[in-house]
C-alpha cells in the first residue's frame, strides 16, 4: 500500500457584481470573488492539493486562466476533472481538510452544505472531508475583506 499527500492554497479578490461560491455552493453575500472560473477558493486549493499528491503541478496548468472554455466555470466541475486523474491512476483519497480564511461573512452556517457537496465531487462519504473557516482577525489585506484564501491537506492511499 502507498500514499500521496499534497496541498493546496488559493487567494481570489473580492469584488461587487460576483456571487460568491465557496466549496461549490453559492453563499449570500454583497461581494462575490473575482476570476476566470467561478474563482471558488475552496474548490480550488482542494483540486491544487490533489494535483500536488499526484506530482501533476496545479489548476492553472491543466485549466489555463487564458481558456474561454472555462470562463466562469463551475469549479466543483475543475474538481471532478481533477479527481478523475487521481482514480484513473488508482488512488482513492482517505481524507482532505480545508480551511477557508474570510473575515465576512460568517461560514459556520455552510460549510457542512460545502462538505457535502465536495465529498460529492469526489464520490467519497462526507466524513472524509472537514471543511472549516478561520477568521483573519481583522489583519491585513484579508482582514479588510480584500479577498479571500483557502488552504487544503490531502492524502491518498493506492487501491
Ligand atoms: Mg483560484
Amino acid at each position: 500500500m502507498s500514499f500521496r499527500i499534497g496541498q493546496g492554497f488559493d487567494f481570489h479578490p473580492l469584488v461587487s457584481g460576483r456571487r460568491l461560491m465557496l466549496g461549490g455552493i453559492e453563499i449570500p453575500h454583497e461581494m462575490g470573488l473575482k476570476g476566470h472560473s467561478d474563482a471558488d477558493v475552496a474548490a480550488h486549493a482542494l483540486a491544487n492539493a490533489i494535483l500536488g499528491a499526484l506530482g501533476e503541478g496545479d489548476l492553472g496548468r491543466h485549466f489555463p486562466d487564458s481558456d474561454p472554455r472555462y470562463k466562469n466555470a463551475d469549479s466543483i466541475r475543475l474538481l471532478e476533472e481533477v479527481w478523475r486523474l487521481a482514480r484513473e491512476r488508482g488512488w482513492k483519497l482517505e481524507n482532505a481538510d480545508v480551511t477557508i480564511f474570510a473575515q465576512r461573512p460568517k461560514l459556520a452556517p455552510y460549510l457542512d452544505t460545502m462538505r457535502a457537496r465536495m465529498a460529492e465531487a469526489l464520490g467519497v462519504e462526507a466524513s472524509r472531508i472537514n471543511v472549516k473557516a478561520s477568521s483573519p482577525e481583522g489583519i491585513g489585506a484579508l482582514g479588510r475583506g480584500d479577498g479571500m484564501a483557502a488552504a487544503a491537506a490531502v492524502l491518498l492511499e493506492s487501491e
